[in-house]
Order: C-alpha cells, then structure tokens, then sequence
C-alpha cells in the first residue's frame, strides 16, 4: 500500500513530504487511515537524532488515532470502520514472562516501537504516525471506546499511558496524596487522571504564574518548589510524585517531600540525575523510580476510564504543514497547552 506521510531525512533537516509503501497486510495486520497524530517531545528528540539511534528516513509519531480500512484474514477482534488507536509499540516477543503479564513494555527481548525501529519478521525500518495509513499486528491495536472525542484522544496513547501506569502501578485512589512536576504534555495528563482518581494533586513549579492552570486542569494546590519555606513545610506529605520534566534537573530538593514508603517516579528520558542524596531515601523508606509508557492490557483500561470519566488532553490541532513550527514552540516549552495534534486530513498526496 502506497502511503504519503512527513519524514525527517537527517538530524538538521525539517519534516518534508515523504511518498512510501505499508507492507501487505500479514493474516494479524489491521490496516488503518490515520485520521489524529499527536505531537510528542520524543519525536523532536528522535528527529533530531539526540538520543544517538535515529535512521533516516525518521516519520515520527505514536500517539495515532484513525479508522480501520482493511484486515488481514485471521483478525477477529477488528472490522473496517472502527475507531481505532495505536501508541509507542507495534510488537513484542509475544511469548516472555512480561508480555504474558500484559507488559509488553518491559518485554525481555525489547518491544518494537512504532518508529525508528526494526520490524521483527522483515528487519525493515518501522514508520510512525506522521503519515495517511498504518499497518499493526492486531494484539497492539486498540479500541476508541464510544464517546471518546477521536480528534483529542490521541495524546492518550503516549502521554496519558505514561502518568496512568504509575499511578496504578502505585495504587492512587481516593485520597492519595500525589505531587506532579511539570505542567505539560505528560504533567497535565497526570494532574487530570490523578484528580479523576479521588487523589489529592500538588503541582509543584518553580513559580506561582501555573496556578490558575494547574487548579483549572483538576489540581488543588500548586507548590513553589523554589520557596523555601512552603518546602520546609510540605515534607513527607506525599505518597507519590510524578516528575514529568523533560530535561536534566536535580530531584534532590523533592524526596524529602516524600512521606513513609513513598516514591518519586521519573517518566521522562533525561539522561544522567545530579547525584542523588540517600539520606533523605534512608530515613524515610523513600523511593526513586522510573516508568515507561504501559502495556496494551493498561492502555486500553485508560481509554476505557477516560472514556467513562470524560478526560481528555487538552489539545491544540495543527495542520500537518505546521509541524515544524510545532517542533520550534515545543522546544521553547512555555506556550503548548498542552499538546498539539495534528489533524491528518490536512496532509494531501
Ligand atoms: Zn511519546
Ligand atoms: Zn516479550
């Protein structure tokens, strides 16, 4: 299947149109027309090469949302026409003891990621959402529950999966007390799903100018991580904190906040931590941790809760010619609010 799609062909170059095949469809595939792709900050990263294992032609994009047009012959689950979503991974081993848990993420051999990867049967680099059509085996497609708005559920599969899974992973319900640094894409998602969980939610900032977004989105307080003295006073008053930042910084100043037993989990790819102090994670039982996204079982029991709770991201729709101007104001950071979209009927052949 000839396809059109925006493709990065080096680590300078910006996303230009791009004309390549989608393989046949194999008796597990499900071919889709891409209808929503969202814009992550690991695609800007990936584009630019700055994780060092980028192949070019790059077509980013795993956050996808679109409709079924065609299915291989021994797919039961789907038929053309339903709503359909696709996040970070398009395969796994299948057979490990992790991807039998319904954790493909964490899959012993490594999981396929939607782009930037290799297909296991043919070796053949695998292409992202930034185009009109994607094939997936069935086990990794999943379903768009009615009432899920299409055009603003496709910040979910990356950005929403990956503040959901800690947050059950961490057992949060009524009454948690959970913290969330970092107000964009993933932080806002994270104040959203925590509130909606019956938790308490802090956003922590280095300023007070957040406040009224983060108590607009869900949170009921915001923390300024650079007063001393609200610090002073917040210590070991969190049961878990989700730090969202997308860059190096020091986690120091926030395990102290961390009550008995509690956890501080980093979902962001940042490189080395400034070395961590121990101890504060001595005399509290504190922990640090990390998360990646969630298994497919997960992902699709967030859209269900989203879909049942009525969440969504909060979403700015682009057009696909946009998209590099998209990348420039996601490097900046500030102005996103809090994710961008791009609507694919924009990208004509
Ligand atoms: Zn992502
Ligand atoms: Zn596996």
């Amino acid at each position: 299947m000839k396809t059109i799609g925006y493709a990065a062909s080096s680590a300078t170059s910006p996303l230009v149109p791009f004309t390549f095949e989608r393989r046949a469809l194999r008796p597990n595939d499900v071919a889709m027309e891409v209808l929503y792709c969202g814009v992550c900050h690991s695609d800007l990263h990936q584009a630019h090469n700055d994780w060092g294992w980028s192949t070019y032609p790059l077509v980013p994009g795993h956050e996808i949302v679109g409709r079924v047009v065609e299915v291989g012959k021994a797919v039961s689950r789907y038929k053309a026409g339903d709503a359909v979503a696709v996040g970070c991974m398009v395969d796994s081993c299948q057979h490990c003891d992790q991807c039998h848990k319904g954790e493909e993420q964490l899959c012993r051999e490594g999981n396929t990621q939607t782009y930037n990867d290799r297909d296991r049967i043919t070796r053949d680099v695998t292409y992202g959402g930034y185009s009109k059509h994607l094939v997936v085996r069935e086990e990794f497609v999943l379903r768009v529950p009615d009432g899920l708005d299409l055009a603003r559920a496709a910040p979910l599969l990356c950005a929403g999966i990956t503040t959901y899974s800690p947050l059950r992973t961490w057992d949060v319900g009524p009454g948690s007390r959970v913290g969330v640094i970092g107000l964009g894409g993933l932080g806002h998602m994270a104040v959203k799903l925590a509130a909606a969980m019956g938790a308490h939610v802090t956003v922590m900032s280095r300023t007070g100018d957040k406040k009224a977004d983060a108590l607009a989105l869900g949170a009921d307080r915001l923390l300024i991580s650079t007063d001393k003295e609200a610090m002073a006073k917040a210590q070991s008053s969190f049961d878990l904190i989700i730090d969202t930042v997308p860059v190096k910084h020091d986690i120091n100043p926030y395990t102290p906040l961390l009550d008995v037993d509690g956890t501080l989990v980093l979902v962001g790819q940042i490189g080395p931590l400034d070395p961590p102090t121990t101890v504060p994670l001595l005399m509290g039982r504190r922990r640090i941790a990390g998360s990646p996204i969630g298994g497919i079982r997960e992902t699709q029991e967030l859209l269900d809760f989203c879909a049942r709770k009525n969440i969504l991201p909060d979403c700015e729709m682009i057009r696909m010619d946009q998209i590099n101007e998209a990348f420039k104001r996601l490097e900046r950071g500030a102005d996103v609010h809090y994710r961008f979209v791009i609507d694919m009927a924009s990208l004509k052949a």
